[in-house]
């Protein structure tokens, strides 16, 4: 039996695909033309073998959704999961291809999901795991074709491993065929914390523009992974207050504000952050809580038709991808709630994959703080794009004005080629 998490995390598609055919009406896309941009150009499902200490085999199922390459090579993360399926994959992509699109990068959309827990692996098997990906994949991935990177539960470790099996197996050295690299291998110091920084920025942002800025606001974040824990302290450091936060455990909320260092000290020695001092909540209350900015930053589809007209923020930053459903986003439309995109909100991480790729290709390193100004830059540029657009429609919302900007890239770039 499907649990419920995994019923919503399939549904991923069709809410994406919803909110694709919402912007093709505006485009005056015909059905053909849609059909043409909401589908995969390529899908590769591999088998995945671990063989544990005790000799046991374990086997996986892993998929790369290479979803459009009008605008470049194929661009986007790996994610390990246990919930994944092969429709969220390509879903995955799709936003993919609109994020690189949105910010003007030299990309298509790519995305990779390994349906696997791997708190059930030890980090030799993980290690084996992602060895044999590439092992399955190789001759789909390069600089020039599609580079992979870190998504939910991968890190710079496991990019080392892939670019190294990838030499191996492929003869090629090719450091630009993944991003999020350890720095030792030609990654940035930057990539580690890029996602957090821009969400974090892009939430000041907007901010200024639907409130009087990001001071003293109360901040609710869902999640307490890599882009959550350093969208939390970039926050605090503008002088926002961090006053819940969340992992797979449950949530804590506190008013008089969260340390974040605290907290991540507390994750680290107990596995969890709800014994913060606070009051214990479960992840549903956590977004339906007093806050002035709500960003849900861990899994999909969180904020759909039943909780929507219940959220008490007055902004909402979608850190994750795809937190929100179509029907959440019209609910929150007619509240008047603004809810900034994950295509621009979270973009932070593939712009330094970007830049990352780049220093990789003219073999150059660049420095951190030129970096993150490069980062930052490119972000105020796409959200100064999204925000113009959506005063010039009047009636519509944030996601829909920056997908218009993004869709219209990709439509331009496939006309020109003949292809839609
Ligand atoms: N996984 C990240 C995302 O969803 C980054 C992808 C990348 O750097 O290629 O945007």
């Amino acid at each position: 039996m499907m649990t419920v998490e995994e019923v919503l995390s399939s549904n991923l598609y069709t809410q994406q695909v919803k909110k694709l055919y919402k912007v093709g009406d505006i485009l005056g896309l015909h059905a053909d033309q849609l059909e043409a941009l909401a589908t995969p150009e390529r899908v590769i499902q591999v088998k995945i073998q671990v063989q544990s200490n005790d000799g046991k085999i374990k086997t996986f199922t892993g998929w790369r959704s290479q979803h459009n390459s009008a605008l470049g090579p194929y661009k986007g993360g790996v994610r390990y999961h246990p919930n994944v399926t092969q429709d969220e994959v390509i879903a995955l992509s799709m936003i993919m291809t609109w994020k690189n699109s949105l910010l003007q990068l030299p990309y298509g959309g790519g995305k990779a999901g390994i349906r696997i827990d791997p708190k059930m692996l030890t980090r030799t098997e993980i290690e084996m795991l992602s060895r044999n990906f590439i092992d399955a994949l190789y001759k789909y991935i390069g600089s020039d074709i599609d580079i992979p990177a870190p998504d939910v539960n991968t890190d710079s470790q496991i990019m080392a491993w892939f670019l190294d099996e990838y030499n191996k197996v492929s003869g090629k050295i090719d450091p630009g065929a993944f991003t999020g690299k350890p720095i030792e291998l030609g990654g940035l110091s930057v990539r580690e914390y890029s996602t957090g920084l821009g969400v974090a920025h892009v939430t000041k942002l907007a901010s200024e523009k639907f409130m009087d800025g990001v001071e003293e606001k109360k901040i609710i974040i869902q999640g307490f992974g890599n882009l959550s824990t350093y969208t939390a302290k970039f926050l605090s450091e503008m002088g926002a207050k961090v006053v819940g936060i969340s992992d797979s455990k449950g949530g804590v909320l506190n008013y008089e504000g969260i340390n974040v260092d605290k907290a991540l000290e507390l994750k680290r020695a107990t596995g969890s952050v709800i014994n913060y001092p606070g009051k214990q909540v479960s992840n549903d209350e956590l977004l339906v809580s007093e806050c002035d900015i709500l960003i849900p930053g861990a899994l999909e589809n969180v904020i759909n038709k039943f909780n929507a007209p219940k959220v008490k923020a007055k902004l909402i930053v979608e850190g994750a991808n795809g937190p929100l459903t179509a029907d959440a986003d019209s609910i929150l439309r007619e509240r008047g709630i603004p809810v900034v995109p994950d295509i621009l909100a979270n973009s932070g991480g593939v712009v330094g994959s970007y830049v990352e790729w780049a220093n990789n290709k003219m073999g150059e390193i660049i420095e951190e703080e030129e970096a993150k100004k490069l980062i930052l830059n490119r972000m105020e540029r796409a959200f100064n794009e999204m925000y113009s657009k959506y005063n010039k429609l009047g009636d519509q919302d944030l996601r829909s004005a920056a997908m218009i900007v993004a869709v219209e890239r990709v439509v331009k770039a496939m006309k020109t080629r003949g292809l839609i």
